[in-house]
């Protein structure tokens, strides 16, 4: 056994730890989401999918026999892959392992999300990630920029220019881009997009949409109807399933939740402070945050953040359903509500965080800025601001990918959790 050892190289031991560390956390956070209680049973093929990804290593899409795009971004349309004979896989990661890795190879300033990739890219270890035949990033912040020369490595990648404006010459220009998009996306399938692929891509992600539109309205019916984490558990399963897959669970979770609903069943009692997650995307394994919120006392009765409810918006709007007229409506749809602060003027996210907190009778919120996120932590002032004249708290926690500053965290979230106690009683 010594001898075995002793012929291992650097890098073979890099992977073994690499791999004991990565599935060790990976399990570690999927035990702590079944622990919650009333985890509905539906709920499990999602848990699933998340620890074939990451636990077994293993990548959930092969068993389709389908080419796979790596999506960076949601403004990537899924529908296009769809209409080439693809599935899309969202492969912005929260992992922990993967961040230490990347953490070498990037500068120190870099967000955790772009050092995950670069520590998955370095390590080749993931399936989902190795097995992509291309990429597409959309180009949002100088990360993003800069992930796209290490990614070509070892993929085909298509950068997509992200308009910084929502004015009707942004979406001719992000049309464009679409257009190049397919024409990549034909060259590496082999297939070509046509409208019949296109209604068809249409087609299935739109049924991914009308079950989460579904979803959403039970939810806001009844806000202590599951956990936050759990909802967060769901959206980011979604990545790594074919959107088929996620609507038939989807369905059968929302007929398990309206069945909990006429028996009037709540995963608690207590009457807690209910919060609205919004910045940073919340990536999993990454779910420092939402577990705490509702390991200390809280729930988690909403998220505004592109991983969660936000990743999957609205239906398309088609006025002209030439094939053209098609790209034009999904342009618009990826870019004008898309409250990502990429975009120069993004007060479409205070009216909608305005929103939330009306429909999800929020109390309390916080603000999650990934180390290095510029963009988020910009629009933290605005916010603030806002939410104050609201009477709202809200308060920032940033973090990044690891786990030293999780009792610092806590500390925090209990005390913001207690102060929306306090102000309730007042
Ligand atoms: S935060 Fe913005 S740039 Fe990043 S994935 Fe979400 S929508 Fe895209
Ligand atoms: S938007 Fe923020 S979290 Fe996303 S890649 Fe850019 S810096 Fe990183």
């Amino acid at each position: 056994m010594m001898i075995e050892e002793k012929k291992l190289t650097k890098e073979e031991r890099q992977e073994i730890r690499f791999i004991k560390k990565e599935t060790m956390t990976c399990a570690k956070y999927l035990r702590r989401m079944e622990e919650l209680d009333g985890m509905p049973g539906e709920l499990q093929p999602f848990l699933d999918t998340l620890r074939t990804v990451y636990v077994d290593m293993k990548n959930p899409l092969e068993q389709y026999h389908q080419k796979t795009v790596g999506t960076y971004c949601v403004m990537a349309p899924q529908e296009l892959v769809y209409a080439a004979g693809a599935i899309p896989v969202k492969l912005c990661s929260g992992n922990y392992t993967a961040f230490s890795i990347g953490d070498d190879l990037y500068p120190r300033d870099a967000c955790p999300l772009v050092k995950a990739v670069a520590g998955f890219q370095k390590m080749g270890l993931m399936p989902v990630y190795r097995d992509c035949s291309l990429m597409a990033v959309p180009v949002t912040c100088d990360c993003k920029k800069k992930i796209v020369e290490m990614l070509e490595q070892t993929h085909s990648v298509v950068p997509l220019s992200v308009p910084a404006g929502r004015e009707d010459e942004d979406i001719d220009r992000y049309v464009e881009e679409l257009y190049r998009f397919i024409g990549t996306l034909e060259v590496v399938t082999g297939n070509h997009v046509t409208w019949d692929s296109l209604a068809v891509g249409m087609n299935i992600a739109g049924q991914a949409k009308y079950e989460l539109s579904r979803f959403l309205k039970l939810k806001k019916s009844m806000p202590y109807l599951m956990w936050g984490t759990h909802i967060l558990a769901v959206m980011n399963a979604a990545a790594y399933m074919r959107a088929d897959a996620w609507s038939f669970h989807m369905n059968r979770l929302n007929s398990e939740l309206a069945k909990r609903i006429e028996k009037g069943e709540k995963v608690t009692s207590r009457n807690r402070p209910r919060i609205l997650l919004t910045g940073s995307p919340v990536i999993f394994p990454n779910m420092k945050i939402p577990l705490l919120i509702e390991e200390m006392g809280g729930i988690l009765a909403a998220d505004e953040t592109c991983m969660g409810e936000r990743g999957m918006s609205d239906p398309p709007v088609v006025v002209d359903d030439s094939f053209d007229g098609i790209l034009r409506a999904l342009a618009n749809q990826v870019i004008r509500p898309c409250s990502c602060p990429t975009f120069v003027n993004n007060r479409e996210r205070v009216y909608r965080i305005r929103q939330m907190i009306k429909d999800y009778q929020i109390q309390g919120v916080i603000y999650h800025v990934l180390r290095g996120c510029l963009v988020y932590d910009y629009e933290y002032q605005l916010l603030e601001e806002e939410l104050g004249k609201m009477g709202i708290p809200v308060i920032r926690m940033e973090s990044d990918y690891n786990e030293e500053d999780v009792e610092q965290l806590r500390i925090r979230t209990e005390a913001f959790i207690e102060l929306i106690r306090l102000k309730q009683a007042a």
